[in-house]
């Protein structure tokens, strides 16, 4: 009964995972984010069969984090089609009478970096992915930021560059990061999936700059020891220096510490290598084990 499962609950997939506790991925399974009717059965029967003494989760938001509210564990106002209100975690704590951490997905990518990846050893960490949308984790005196909800950074407003002619896709905010930044923006704005264009340099310097507005933002509010940027987009390795050039120019030389002046080490892509979010789900477990 050692065996502690780990769902990474997004917006477009579900990876679930079996782990040992030192974090070792023994088993995984992807499967689509699908209606609850259909996806919690699949999550369900795929985990009965492996003896799971423990189950973390981070699950795409926003989402009920806080344990002494009754909707801890419910997913709040998605778009997603079957899930608003709809309680994850009472849903998996009916079938498995076991320890479950729940937590936000980029504050479980969070943890997982702090806990095996690049973050090692800090307790102000930032973890922002940029792919289908833009979320961030945020980690403060070694515990994940909750509060009256929980970060929602990537809707931050941000100045909108005079060349850009794209339009927002967030549907609630003209010019947000998310609405701006992530995946499917760039999309939007250039006729083609962002994958497609790698080579495409404008694409990359208008990215940049935006992305890096809302990371000298957070260095401001946070003040995080490191900050991680992964998620799909983020597989463009172009962008890291051009978005560190552009905060330190954002910072105007405010903010000088032995971070900032090694900026190559103080923002900087995972060190799990896509694993961040499983992790953390791990390490969610782990803790819900020694409340
Ligand atoms: P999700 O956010 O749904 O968990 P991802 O982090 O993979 O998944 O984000 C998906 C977005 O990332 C899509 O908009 C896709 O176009 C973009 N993306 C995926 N791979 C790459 C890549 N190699 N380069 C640039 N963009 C990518
Ligand atoms: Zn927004």
């Amino acid at each position: 009964m050692d065996k502690i499962g780990a769902i990474e609950a997004g917006g477009t997939k579900m990876v679930l995972a079996v782990c040992n506790k030192a974090g070792s991925i023994i088993e995984r399974r992807e499967i689509p984010t699908t209606e609850p009717s259909d996806c919690l059965p699949k999550i369900i029967a795929w985990f009965k069969g492996r003896n799971i003494g423990s189950l973390g989760i981070g699950a795409f938001g926003p989402t009920c984090v806080n344990p002494k509210d009754p909707r801890f564990g419910q997913i709040l106002d998605t778009p997603k089609v079957g899930w608003r209100h709809f309680n994850f975690l009472n849903a998996l704590s009916e079938s498995f009478h076991v320890p479950i951490g729940y937590d936000t997905d980029a504050n479980a990518a969070c943890l997982g970096e702090v806990v095996f990846g690049a973050a090692k050893g800090l307790d102000h960490v930032v973890y922002v992915t940029v792919g289908t949308g833009i979320g961030v984790g945020v980690m403060v005196r070694g515990h994940l930021l909750h509060g009256m909800l929980h970060p929602e950074a990537g809707h931050i407003r941000i100045t909108k560059e005079i060349n850009d002619i794209g339009k927002s896709v967030c549907p609630y905010h003209s010019d947000c990061l998310e609405g701006l930044a992530s995946g499917p923006s760039i999309e939007s704005r250039w006729g083609n999936r962002a994958e497609n264009l790698a080579k495409q340099f404008e694409v990359w310097d208008l990215e940049s700059s935006y992305l890096a507005k809302g990371l000298a933002t957070y260095i401001l509010c946070y003040s995080p020891q490191r900050i991680i940027l992964g998620g799909g987009v983020m597989y463009q390795k172009q962008l890291f220096p051009l978005i560190r050039r552009k905060v330190l120019e954002s910072l105007g030389g405010y903010i000088s510490t032995p971070e900032i002046h090694s900026i190559n080490n103080y923002i900087i892509p995972p060190g799990c290598h896509g694993d961040q979010g499983i992790l953390g789900a791990v390490e969610l477990a782990r803790q819900a084990c020694d409340i």
